[in-house]
């Protein structure tokens, strides 16, 4: 495993989404999965692409224009008496940072979160077991689930017992929750359904 890290993906070894192949570039082993990347060429099926290549960007994450904007509205929140530019280059850095970190798996639209004045760092999925480590208990595990889904999806039935259980089972495969941790500790989620 490459020992780079990636400010925002510190645990990417145990927590990126790997191809079993190699590079498509050089065949170095492990590779990451190419379904989340952007590349010059097209490809029906997108190849994958080691941490190398990916640094040396011969592949990238497609970071959303308005996430840009976002994040150039925060700057602008809390740095007032910066010039355009130098909002502009700020975001731009840390935009080209991002888009040269391991995708997350999912994202449909790629919206990471931003915290104050810079994208968040991503700290994995919640699965099962890690909530359930979390919260010591499965009992409490899906208390925190229904918390969770109450927060993120009002409208969506997670009261009934039953229900909750089939959010429970359905967690890690076709819903799936993703950590992020802010500088300052706190954590934002996303939920994302497949
Ligand atoms: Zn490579």
């Amino acid at each position: 495993m490459p020992t780079t890290t990636f400010k925002y993906f510190p645990d990417f070894a145990k927590e990126a989404a790997f191809d079993a192949k190699g590079c498509a570039f050089c065949s170095r082993v492990p590779a990451l999965d190419g379904a989340w990347l952007q590349f010059d060429d097209d490809y029906d099926d997108p190849p994958p692409v080691c941490i190398d290549d990916l640094l040396a960007d011969k592949a990238r994450v497609d970071i959303p224009r308005r996430l840009q904007q976002r994040l150039a509205l925060a700057v602008h929140a809390r740095h007032a008496d910066w010039e355009e530019q130098r909002v502009a280059t700020y975001v731009a850095t840390h935009t080209a940072e991002l888009a040269h970190t391991p995708p997350v798996p999912w994202i449909q639209e790629n919206e990471w979160p931003i915290c104050a004045e810079d994208y968040a760092i991503y700290m994995g999925q919640l699965t099962r077991n890690k909530l359930t480590e979390r919260h010591g208990s499965s009992r409490a595990a899906k208390a925190s689930l229904r918390t969770i889904m109450r927060t993120l999806r009002p409208m969506w039935e997670v009261d009934k017992a039953k229900h909750l259980e089939a959010w429970w089972d359905a967690l890690g495969d076709f819903l799936c929750i993703y950590s992020f941790r802010c500088d300052e500790g706190t954590e934002v989620v996303v939920l994302q359904t497949m």
